[in-house]
């Protein structure tokens, strides 16, 4: 069986779900869409991937055509051939989208600018890909959420415990963003704690974590500083935390110092150094010779790059909606050799 998928909004988030997608062996793009005519579309037209409106306005699809490209049709139509969306809408539309989707009778997977509560359900590949088997839809949740859960939930499978604090020091915008800031000030999420580090007991409730955030004038990564306190007698070490991250699929552990990557400039200029498509990193950075187990208590830093990270759980999430593939490992093996092999890499 090919899952046929469709794409809801073709922006950052969604032209590399829909590659991601493309890469794979047992699903395909049904169609993507855009609010109008732009750009973006000629992405669309030269993957192969059929065109559709956001809309259902016939005066909103016909423009499509007034301006040379050829549109297949609106949402609904989409919908209708499609066994699961993935919404990449912007942020806080998911309200009006899930009714959409629900009267189509199709899966669905947000992103992390929805809530928890819209779906009552929340997506890390690593965390609980088997509590989201067969479910109805789901949110992927955020990148520094994932990023989060990608070293925190093998160090809680290990210890049976963990109590967190992080500071999440946060890109201003994506690169592609003129409309954000700060451009020359750090500014504090002044409500506290924020809303970061408690999200990931949407996937994990198990891990105790709290979280501060400041925004950045920087476009390029998220930092996280984290501070995690271990149960007694967990018997790890700064090295075995290493060995485990180094082994943890989607981690990247590498000396800072050694490889002279001291800093989120020289992590992206790797990225796209080993030809990555967009200069993306999916995995999370995590500096070796950052990582300190002083007592029962761990200090490390970690590097996110935010319009990538969460791309190829949106390719596991839609095998855990669909049932297809029960084993979280398995199904991350098999979403990054696609995506590693449709490049080249
Ligand atoms: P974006 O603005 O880059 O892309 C959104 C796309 O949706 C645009 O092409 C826009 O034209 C289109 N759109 C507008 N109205 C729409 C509608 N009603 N229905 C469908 N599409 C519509 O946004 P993004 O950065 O790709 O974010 C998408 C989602 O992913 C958000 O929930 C965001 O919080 C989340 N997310 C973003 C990042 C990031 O760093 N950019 C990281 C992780 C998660």
């Amino acid at each position: 069986m090919t899952i046929k998928v469709a794409i809801n909004g073709f922006g950052t988030i969604g032209k590399r779900v829909a590659d991601a997608v493309d890469a794979q062996t047992d699903m395909e793009i049904v169609g993507v869409t855009k609010t109008g005519p732009s750009f973006g579309c000629d992405l669309a037209v030269k993957k192969g991937f059929p065109l559709y409106c956001t809309f259902d306005d016939s005066s909103k699809i016909s423009a499509f055509a007034d301006a040379g490209y050829s549109c297949s049709g609106g949402l609904s139509d989409l919908l209708s051939v499609a066994d699961v969306v993935v919404d990449c809408s912007p942020g806080k539309l998911g309200a009006e989208n899930l009714e959409k989707y629900k009267r189509a009778g199709i899966k669905y997977i947000f992103q992390g600018g929805e809530k928890h509560a819209l779906t009552g359900q929340s997506y890390t590949s690593s965390a609980n890909h088997s509590d989201n088997i067969g479910v109805d839809g789901t949110r992927v949740v955020s990148c520094n959420t994932t990023g989060l859960s990608r070293t925190l939930v093998p160090l809680f499978d290990y210890c049976g415990s963990l109590k967190v604090e992080c500071t999440m020091i946060r890109r201003a915008a994506d690169p592609g963003d003129s409309k954000k800031g700060p451009i020359n000030a750090i500014a504090p999420v002044l409500k506290v704690p924020s809303h970061h580090g408690p999200d990931v007991m949407t996937v994990k409730p198990e891990i105790e974590i709290n979280s501060l955030a400041v925004a950045v004038p920087t476009t390029i990564m998220h930092v996280h500083a984290i501070v995690a306190d271990l149960p007694s007698g967990h018997g790890l070490s700064t090295e075995s935390i290493i060995q485990m991250w180094k082994e943890t699929p989607r981690v990247i552990v590498m000396n800072g110092v050694n490889n002279r990557i001291t800093t989120t400039a020289e992590v992206m200029e790797m990225a796209r150094d080993i030809g990555r498509k967009w200069g993306d990193l999916h995995e999370i950075f995590v500096w070796e010779d950052g990582i300190s187990l002083q007592g029962d208590r761990l200090y490390y830093f970690q590097a996110i790059h935010q319009e990538s990270d969460v791309i190829p759980e949106n390719v596991d999430c839609i095998r855990a909606l669909m049932g297809t593939e029960e084993d979280w490992k398995a199904s991350v093996a098999k979403t990054d050799a696609a995506i590693s092999s449709y490049y080249g890499l």
